[in-house]
């Protein structure tokens, strides 16, 4: 038998979650059997085992939106027992039992390799939120906007996906601005690599349709008036990469940015992103990452915390990542 998080819902339709013993016969059907070494814990997981939005759409349900481990059986051409995998998305933690267990039974189109140059628990120290912070990167390179095209913007910058981006960009040799609602936060940027930080106040209020032009590119996401507000301070020409709702899911936006400025706004999707964005956004990352910052992003905690540490995640007093030891 193994350890699970469970998440159950009684007849009068409230949400229960566990830790719970389950075993192989009860995980759902695929192709590949895993031992999983490391999940995390994202904003969706956090929404997710808190009941706080309609993320897991069967019940019962295992969550974990994310896990790296190593395959035990497959009957899938492209994995072999002993292989090092990663899964992110594809509705894992939603429709199918996810990563906060011990073993996950899932398909094999939805594995991609564990790159040589990451451990288990590395990997998930970025996880989705870090997969998607370099799906966001990738957008902006694809959108044309480099260093020397000007400063760039991040929202949320001290939670998962915030942190990795700032890394990530400062790596690149971008110069980074962080806007954050934590003061207690501005240290941890500076070193991640942020060059100016702002707070979370200058970019949500009412905001003007076009406002004085700052930035080449941005990482949003906070969705709301923060978006918006970030797109009208974007300089001609420049794009936002828009991947997530930790203020709201409404977008109070005028079209003055997109047709006076020609100002993009990039959606990115890492739930059914292709296998190819995938390996490139992984091995991008295994070679842009600094292993020391990832320590420094990272909080290791073990399976049964993961209930506990929802609602943080949800009310945003999580800083950078929780990794979940599940092996
Ligand atoms: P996280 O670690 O909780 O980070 C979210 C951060 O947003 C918080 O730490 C906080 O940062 C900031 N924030 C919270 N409330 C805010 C508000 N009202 N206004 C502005 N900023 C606010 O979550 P995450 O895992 O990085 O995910 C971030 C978002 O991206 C979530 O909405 C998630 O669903 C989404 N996401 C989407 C995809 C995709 O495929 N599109 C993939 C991964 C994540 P500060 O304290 O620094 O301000």
């Amino acid at each position: 038998s193994f350890k699970a998080v469970l998440i159950t819902k009684d007849d009068n339709g409230a949400q229960q979650v566990h830790l719970r013993e389950m075993t192989e016969a009860d995980l759902m059907d695929g192709d590949v059997t895993i031992a999983v070494a490391a999940s995390s814990l994202n904003y969706k997981d956090g929404l997710a085992i808190s009941g706080k939005a309609p993320v897991v759409r069967r019940f019962p349900m295992i969550p974990g939106i994310d896990l790296a481990g190593t395959v035990m059986r497959s009957a899938h051409p492209a994995w072999r027992e002993g292989d090092r995998v990663i899964l992110n998305g594809f509705g894992v933690g939603e429709t199918h039992y996810g990563g906060l267990a011990e073993r996950a039974r899932v398909n094999g189109d939805w594995l991609v390799p564990l790159p040589d140059g990451f451990t288990e628990a590395q990997a998930m120290a970025l996880g989705t939120a870090g997969y998607t912070a370099m799906l966001c990167v990738m957008a902006l390179e694809r959108h044309g906007i480099s260093p020397d095209r000007g400063p760039v913007v991040i929202s949320g910058a001290a939670g998962g996906v915030g942190s990795v981006a700032v890394g990530l960009l400062a790596e690149l040799g971008y110069e980074v601005t962080a806007s954050t609602g934590r003061l207690e936060t501005h240290d941890y940027l500076r070193e991640l690599g942020a060059s100016d930080i702002i707070h979370r106040e200058e970019l949500s209020g009412d905001g003007k349709p076009l406002a004085k032009e700052r930035w080449a590119g941005g990482i949003d996401v906070a969705g709301g008036r923060t978006l918006a507000n970030m797109l009208s301070a974007t300089r001609y020409g420049g794009a936002v990469a828009a991947c997530g709702l930790a203020e709201s899911m409404g977008l109070p936006a005028n079209v003055a940015p997109f047709i006076l400025r020609g100002v993009s706004l990039l959606g990115v999707d890492s739930v059914m992103a292709p296998v190819s964005l995938r390996l490139e956004a992984w091995r991008r990352l295994e070679n842009l990452t600094d292993r020391s910052k990832l320590a420094s992003v990272s909080t290791t905690i073990p399976l049964g915390m993961a209930i506990e540490s929802a609602p943080q995640i949800v009310a945003g007093n999580v800083r950078g990542r929780l990794v979940v030891e599940t092996g």
